[in-house]
């Protein structure tokens, strides 16, 4: 996105520029139309214009959409899911509590229910650089 830093009068602004051409024309309108003959650039991160965003955006809903379809097992109610976490996963070296993720506490917006669950598909010890023993 560009717009001129300190506008002259009425307000410019350049929004979806995709090509060095454009970006270069409204470049030189917005220093044209500066008072300080500076131009205002940022980066567009309206979700269409900036594919990392739209990705996120994208993770964010099937995460909220799992949300949604996932009930609480004591009262059912909607919702039922991640809330907080607990680190202590141990040291493979010393078997010390780390500050390494441990497991994820699922529970209920309504009735607080809640239950722990342990992360899959990862070891259970870590390695010893993340212990604050055996390498401080
Ligand atoms: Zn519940
Ligand atoms: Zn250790």
């Amino acid at each position: 996105m560009v717009k001129p830093n300190f506008h002259k009068e009425e307000n410019i602004l350049f929004k979806g520029i995709q090509d060095l051409s454009l970006l270069e024309k409204a470049i030189k309108i917005s220093i044209a139309n500066s008072l300080d003959k500076k131009a205002f650039i940022q980066t567009d991160m309206r979700c269409h214009m900036n594919p990392t965003r739209g990705l996120n955006i994208r993770k964010l809903g099937i995460l909220m959409f799992r949300r949604l379809t996932r009930f609480c097992p004591k009262c059912n109610a909607v919702g039922f899911g991640n809330r907080d976490f607990r680190t202590g996963r141990q040291c493979r070296v010393c078997d010390t509590p780390t500050d390494v993720l441990l497991c994820y506490l699922r529970s209920c917006s309504k009735c607080l229910y809640q239950e722990e669950r342990a992360i899959l598909c990862s070891p259970q010890k870590v390695n010893p650089m993340y212990c604050n023993v055996c390498n401080p």
